[in-house]
């Protein structure tokens, strides 16, 4: 049992968290906030928020719990709106999140991450590949031997898969930060 008390990365209230973009009211309805604990690259105790879908709170907050005990490190878990719902600054920050109301890049398709039901980790040490071959975000670096990456062999892939979550780092154009949990299974 860890009495460690943590570092507060993140105390914001729902309705703070989606401060600044319009949200449609049939999505909208759907999302909550969650407080998850994790060790961050300070080797020290941090609470950060995720918004995410309210059919899979319950399930990521599990995963979280697992990634604690794994001593996996994420660098903070904070919802978009801090970040002006800006995916590139959000990613450069290597934030880890799952609520960002937008298209995938380079189409008009509304993301997974637009229902709440995607989510990105450590996204500078774990990048996506544009469709022209360069890394998202800009200042991204993929390399397997760095903390809180994630591999095929990660024990965090397999916290995920576990639960039907499918992970981009398999895909052959690589988005290595991201798990999708596909609406059609909740
Ligand atoms: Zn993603």
């Amino acid at each position: 049992m860890n009495t460690e008390v943590p570092i507060i990365d993140s105390a914001l209230s729902l309705q703070e968290a989606l401060m600044g973009i319009v949200i449609p009211p049939d999505i909208r309805d759907e999302l909550t906030i969650i407080d998850i604990p994790y060790i961050s690259f300070d080797d020290k105790l941090h609470q950060g928020q995720l918004v995410l879908h309210v059919d899979i709170a319950d399930e990521v907050q599990e995963i979280f719990q697992e990634i604690l005990k794994l001593r996996f490190p994420i660098e903070h878990a904070i919802p978009m709106s801090v970040y002006d719902w800006d995916d590139e600054k959000s990613m450069r920050s290597n934030n880890t999140s799952v609520f960002n109301y937008r298209v995938v890049y380079g189409t008009d398709q509304v993301s997974n991450h637009s229902k709440g039901l995607a989510i990105d980790i450590n996204t500078r040490l774990n990048p996506c590949t544009a469709i022209d071959g360069t890394l998202q975000p800009a200042n991204g670096t993929y390399d397997p031997s760095v903390p809180g990456t994630l591999t095929p062999e990660s024990p965090v892939v397999k916290l995920f898969a576990d639960r039907g979550w499918r992970w981009l780092g398999h895909r052959e154009r690589k988005d290595w930060q991201h798990f999708n949990k596909s609406s059609a299974k909740i």
